[in-house]
C-alpha cells in the first residue's frame, strides 16, 4: 500500500499520487499516459494530472491495483 508520508513532491495536488517506492517499471505510464508521467532525473513516475471523469477514475484505480510495488495511492479512501 502506498504511503502518504512517502508521497513524491512531483505529484499534482489531489487524491491520487505515487510514492517513493516506485521502481520506474513504466506500466502505469503505458496504461494511462494522460495521467502518469516520468521524472527523468529522479527515475520515477508521478501523477501529472488528476483524473476527472468516472472513466478516468476507473482507469487509474485499475492501474493502482496492478502496480507491482503498490506505489500508487488514493488519499481519498
Ligand atoms: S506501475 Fe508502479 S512501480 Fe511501475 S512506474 Fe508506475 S508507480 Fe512506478
Amino acid at each position: 500500500m502506498a504511503s502518504l508520508s512517502d508521497r513524491l513532491p512531483q505529484n499534482q495536488p489531489g487524491v491520487y499520487y505515487v510514492d517513493s517506492t516506485c521502481i520506474d517499471c513504466d506500466q502505469c505510464r503505458v496504461s494511462a499516459p494522460d495521467i502518469f508521467a516520468r521524472d527523468e532525473d529522479a527515475g520515477v513516475s508521478y501523477v501529472q494530472r488528476q483524473p476527472v471523469s468516472a472513466e478516468e477514475i476507473a482507469q487509474i484505480e485499475e492501474v493502482l491495483a496492478e502496480c507491482a510495488t503498490d506505489s500508487i495511492g488514493n488519499d481519498g479512501v
